[in-house]
């Protein structure tokens, strides 16, 4: 495996190279696929995968927002 810059949610710091806390659907493309997924902290984030992996290329502010 290569290692290269590891993100992390900003949210609750799941790792993107991790598994998915939930897969909302998975759309397939020319070049591979989109999947959207839902972090532990509830942030929907779009995933692709083409020939280099998979990557999170958006993601938004957790849906569940907390006080403080
Ligand atoms: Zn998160």
């Amino acid at each position: 495996m290569t290692s290269t810059t590891r993100a992390v949610c900003p949210h609750c710091g799941w790792p993107d190279g991790a598994e998915p806390f939930q897969v909302v659907s998975r759309h397939g493309t020319a070049t591979g696929g989109t999947v959207w997924t839902r972090c532990a902290c509830g942030s929907l984030q779009v995933r692709v995968s083409d020939g280099c992996g998979t990557r999170v290329v958006s993601r938004s502010r957790p849906s569940a927002a907390r006080a403080g």
